[in-house]
């Protein structure tokens, strides 16, 4: 049922420090695509042993209200920021999982790279009994997996039918034709350290509170 109806609801994750237009730009694309009414866009906590974002919780979360304000599209939710602790992808699609019930078609959006890496996320097999995967293509990140196994895995779970999505309430990867947009948080940090312009690279009133807040110097 890919109409106006459908009750496919999507989550972003990620850490948006700070969010850009290559989070944006693809997941607009990708909603047209598979008919999403809603992405909520849902910033992390980074685990203790990873390296840390240069902004703190509260900066990525207003930066991420700037970037979707007046964009029906997105919404934004705090859920892991307000932990103390980083929480486990799967951990947040089971409590939500738990919230909409058993039967409701729920996607998880990530990026090609994380889908290359995902065998390495916490209690990775369980997340397609939770979720659909829709995969946004991303400049410079092959489109096969890097072993047979997980070749294997993504061919057995893959789909190319929109209705698909719709009908099932997990267990699918979608990868979508989402234009390249070649932009990530690290490059952006980097240009910002060295004084670049990043204008281009995200949105006006995000790069309007990085230069207020003095972010990424
Ligand atoms: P960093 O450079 O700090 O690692 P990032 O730019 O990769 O950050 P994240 O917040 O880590 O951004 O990513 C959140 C999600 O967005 C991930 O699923 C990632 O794959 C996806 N993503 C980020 N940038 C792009 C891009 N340019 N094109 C497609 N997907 C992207």
């Amino acid at each position: 049922m890919a109409n106006n109806e459908s009750r496919l609801s999507a989550l972003y994750g990620g850490t948006f420090d700070p969010i850009h237009y290559g989070h944006l730009k693809p997941v607009e694309a990708l909603a047209k695509q598979v008919v999403l009414q809603q992405v909520t866009i849902m910033p992390n906590n980074v685990p203790p042993h990873r390296p840390q974002p240069l902004a703190n919780s509260q900066q990525r979360k207003k930066m991420v209200e700037l970037a979707i304000e007046g964009n029906p599209l997105f919404r934004l939710d705090d859920r892991e920021l307000r932990r103390e602790t980083p929480s486990y992808t799967v951990e947040t699609l089971e409590q939500l999982r738990a919230e909409i019930g058993a039967e409701q078609p729920l996607a998880f959006i990530v990026g090609q790279d994380s889908l290359l890496s995902l065998q390495r996320w916490h209690r990775w097999e369980t997340l397609l009994t939770l979720c659909h995967l829709l995969v946004c293509q991303r400049p410079g990140y092959s489109l096969s997996m890097k072993t047979p196994a997980e070749q294997q895995w993504l061919d057995e779970h893959q789909t190319t039918s929109v209705e698909q999505l719709h009908s099932h309430p997990a267990g699918k990867i979608y990868l979508a034709q989402t234009p390249m947009v070649d932009i990530s948080a690290t490059a952006i940090r980097q240009r910002l350290e060295q004084h670049l312009p990043c204008d281009d690279l995200l949105p006006p009133a995000v790069a309007e509170f990085i230069r207020q807040h003095q972010l990424y110097r």
